[in-house]
């Protein structure tokens, strides 16, 4: 199933063009993120929210 409910396909965070359908980049920004900026921006975001929250030691211990 294919969403497709915006026309806009520039990531949120660097507004290169996204291929394909991109990436989440919530709780960073809203809208979508390309591959290098979910790698590089929203990732360590989360895991640094996850870190805050107290869940490092499920995450370095998996
Ligand atoms: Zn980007």
């Amino acid at each position: 199933m294919q969403i497709q409910e915006t026309e806009d396909n520039k990531c949120s965070l660097c507004w290169n063009e996204v291929e394909g359908f991109g990436y989440d980049p919530k709780p960073l920004t809203s809208g979508i993120c390309c591959d290098l900026c979910n790698e590089e921006l929203v990732i360590p975001h989360r895991i640094m929210i996850s870190a805050q929250r107290g869940d490092q030691l499920k995450l370095f211990e998996m």
